[in-house]
């Protein structure tokens, strides 16, 4: 039997699926570890749909489920919240997918508009959620700011301003050069920018303890340190192995995302490709620091470049910085991207290199090769599902394909949209054993281009 923690089937280092990347992760000051701990399944056990993986993927479907009425039990190999749902940027935005509009029209006329709405339909449904289970995720920003970091790309920013307004029926407005310091939001590297007025920021570990105490509100039975070790089908049941259990249900949705080890499903292998993100945080600065920057704004902001950066000021004033780019997987990688991330923090900020910045971690997001997230039954497996795939912009994407996940485990209509595009198997990449080879690709291109 394969242990998927260590299985050679993964494309990182070991590190990566360990706490090592999470040692100094500042959402856990709030949301420690110890408050998402739950017990492992043991022994035979049963249920009417297993949930594999405690993100906000897992913790959607198995809320939804629960409140169907249905019988759920939720497996972690960790805890929930231990995959990137307890770490990212918290960005609650659109952006799950990287298809151009030609590529969703594949899927018919309207498939670049079913995307658009669904992603703001995601958005929306994150905001319900906080709302009805009055969880406190220190709500901030309205919509995102895109920032140009050359006038060229202030242009395209200018042309997408309209193409934004007309696809999401929601006006973005233009930020000139020299209107960003009075919006608080001054860098010198910038040349203007976008504020688009879909998403809002959060703390993503407070966010997910809310989930995880719904679900259990719901009847959710969650377990963690209980990794699927395999998963068969026998005389018409799923049949889940963990170290201490096995497990019988009628239906499995698997929610694992970035951290899916290869042999856990025949038909998963060579469809995902996770690609690592790294965050850091400052302590809290004072408003004279924050003044002396000219960036005061809580708004959530990104640079519009392949190689990202991606920041807001949290409400008590602490600056999330976050990009991608590592390739490798280790400890002694892990303190060498945190000082890569650093300086790119300096150089966008240099009135604040004097401040500390004493947490700063790393995580998996998760891509695919038809460039948009995945959502539906695994092909071949008749009462499996699977949802992953959102591009590092889960927070609203994978919540919402949760709660559709548990509409399709129930046989039921998605009570959302579904996107064809996001129903569509996609395929293997090819070479997929060296496919963290596109990885460096983009990123070599992206540094020559200084895009
Ligand atoms: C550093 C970073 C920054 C990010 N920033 C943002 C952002 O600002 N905005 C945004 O929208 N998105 C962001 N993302 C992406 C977003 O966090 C993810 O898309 C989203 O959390 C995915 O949720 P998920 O539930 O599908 O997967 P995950 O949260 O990754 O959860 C998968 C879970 O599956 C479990 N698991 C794996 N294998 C097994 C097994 N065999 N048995 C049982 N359990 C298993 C893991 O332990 C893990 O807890 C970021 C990601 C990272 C890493």
């Amino acid at each position: 039997m394969t242990d998927t923690r260590t299985s050679p089937r993964r494309i990182y280092g070991d590190f990566a699926y360990t706490r090592g990347p999470i040692e100094h992760c500042y959402w856990a000051e709030a949301v420690p570890e110890a408050a998402l701990a739950h017990a492992p399944v043991q022994g035979r056990a049963a249920c009417r749909v297993a949930v594999v993986g405690g993100g906000y993927t897992g913790l959607n479907a198995a809320l939804a489920l629960a409140e169907a009425g249905q019988d759920v039990m939720l497996l972690d190999a960790e805890f929930p919240g231990f995959g990137a749902s307890g770490r990212n940027g918290g960005f609650c935005c659109l952006g799950s997918h990287r298809a151009s509009d030609a590529r969703l029209r594949r899927f018919g006329p309207d498939g670049p508009s079913e995307v658009r709405q669904a992603e703001a339909a995601a958005i929306a449904h994150v905001e319900a959620l906080i709302g009805r289970f009055g969880i406190d995720v220190d709500r901030h920003s309205e919509g995102e700011v895109v920032l140009a970091h050359s006038p060229r790309a202030m242009e395209a920013l200018r042309r997408h301003a309209d193409e934004f307004t007309r696809d999401f029926g929601a006006e973005a407005r233009i930020i000139e050069r020299a209107d960003l310091a009075a919006e608080g939001l001054y860098s010198p590297g910038w040349y203007g920018g976008l504020h688009t007025p879909l998403g809002f920021a959060l703390h993503p570990r407070k966010y997910l303890a809310g989930l995880v105490a719904a679900a259990h509100g719901a009847g959710a039975r969650i377990h963690g340190a209980s990794p699927v070790l395999s998963l068969s089908q026998e005389g018409g049941k799923q049949v889940l192995v963990t170290p201490s259990a096995r497990i019988e249900a009628d239906r499995v949705i698997v929610a694992t995302n970035g951290y899916t080890a290869e042999t856990l499903l025949p038909w998963l292998r060579g469809r995902f490709l996770p690609a690592q993100s790294s965050v850091l945080t400052t302590r809290r600065m004072t408003e004279d620091e924050l003044k002396a920057q000219n960036y005061t704004s809580r708004q959530m902001a990104y640079e519009d470049r392949k190689l990202l950066h991606y920041f807001h000021l949290t409400p008590d004033g602490r600056m999330v910085f976050g990009q991608r780019g590592a390739l490798l997987s280790s400890a002694a990688n892990e303190a060498k991207v945190a000082a890569t991330v650093r300086a790119d923090f300096e150089a966008a900020f240099p009135a604040w290199r004097h401040v500390e910045s004493p947490h700063h971690w790393s995580g998996m997001v998760c891509l695919t090769a038809s460039l948009t997230p995945f959502c539906g039954p695994v092909p071949g497996m008749e009462g499996v599902f699977a949802g992953f795939g959102y591009h590092g912009n889960g927070v609203a994407m994978g919540s919402y394909t949760g709660a559709i996940l548990a509409d399709l485990a129930l046989g039921r209509a998605p009570q959302a949209l579904l996107p064809k595009a996001f129903a569509a198997p996609p395929p293997r990449f090819p070479f997929a054993p060296l496919r963290r080879g596109y990885l460096m690709a983009e990123y070599a291109g992206a540094k020559i281009l200084n895009n």
